[in-house]
């Protein structure tokens, strides 16, 4: 209501209130502007690798055509231009598909436990090539969960690389399942820790959105897309999962993810318990 301040109402000096009726246009405008902008990152991100490609062609093509020690340098970063091309659509694709079932809340009955130890036997070659030890700490079985498996697979993969990648300085990567029991409904946990540079409080609420890194020169000599943990969310989501990271510069990062636990299931029933 808006009064009109300083004097005394009179007969005549129109309505006492006003009402506005506004139709809010933000949530849309904002969802237009990241589609966009998605789509200028995703096209600058092929671009570099690509420009890279045909310059080494064109040097190929001409000053360096006689030169075979060059050419076998110059085809090893091609190869590896390439193979990050393929990398970058592989993660696109995925990132549109899990968007084209977002809706869908999956319903399968997985053994988060099972899920992590899948990962951590699946990372060993990446923790040797980084000199790290993975550290297990998991129950025999569950907990279980309500998902999709190979996506469930997918989110402890990215979080754990990630630990890997990025942590290797503190040699160590700790990853442990458990159930949380302290609120109405019991959760499942499972925590990914490393003891590396750790990441500063300012970046963390950023570190989800697509094709963000916090050190671009350092992530991309890691292999990185950008696109890791932009996935991870939009699973999450589709679970009704929830992730959270505890991290202090200097003393490495922890990502911990949370899932309802699946009300108690037939032990047969149960995706992950025997599929390694
Ligand atoms: P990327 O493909 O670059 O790894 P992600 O989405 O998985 O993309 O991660 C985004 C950025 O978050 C990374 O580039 C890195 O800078 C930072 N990051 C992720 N995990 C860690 C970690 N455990 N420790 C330090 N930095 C991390």
């Amino acid at each position: 209501p808006l009064r009109l301040p300083g004097r005394e109402r009179r007969v005549g000096d129109g309505p006492d209130f006003v009402f506005l009726m506004i139709h809010d246009q933000t949530e849309q405008k904002r969802t237009e502007t990241l589609r966009a902008d998605f789509v200028a990152n995703a096209s600058h991100e092929l671009r570099t690798p690509l420009a890279s490609l045909s310059g080494f062609i064109e040097t190929l093509q001409g000053p360096a055509r006689k030169d075979e020690v060059a050419r076998e340098r110059f085809l090893a970063i091609m190869a590896e231009q390439a193979r990050r091309m393929g990398r970058l659509i592989d993660d696109l694709l995925h990132l549109s598909r899990i968007e084209m079932r977002a809706h869908i809340r999956p319903s399968a009955l997985v053994d988060l436990g099972a899920v992590v130890r899948t990962v951590a036997d699946g990372l060993e070659p990446l923790a040797d090539e980084n000199e790290v030890v993975i550290v297990r700490e998991l129950p025999e079985s569950g907990p279980v969960v309500r998902g999709d498996r190979d996506e469930l697979v997918q989110v402890v993969e990215n979080l754990a690389e990630n630990a890997i990648k990025y942590g290797a300085a503190g040699k160590r990567v700790v990853l442990s399942c458990w159930t949380d029991r302290s609120g109405a409904q019991p959760a499942a946990i499972v925590s990914v820790r490393d003891f590396g540079p750790g990441i500063a409080p300012e970046h963390q609420p950023r570190l989800t959105e697509r094709f963000y890194r916090v050190d671009v020169a350092t992530s991309r000599s890691q292999r990185g897309t950008g696109l890791g943990l932009s996935i991870v969310k939009h699973i999450l989501a589709r679970h009704g999962g929830r992730l959270s990271i505890e991290s202090q510069p200097g003393k490495g990062a922890t990502f911990i993810l949370r899932l309802d636990c699946a009300e108690a299931p037939p032990p047969a029933a149960i995706d992950g318990e025997n599929a390694g």
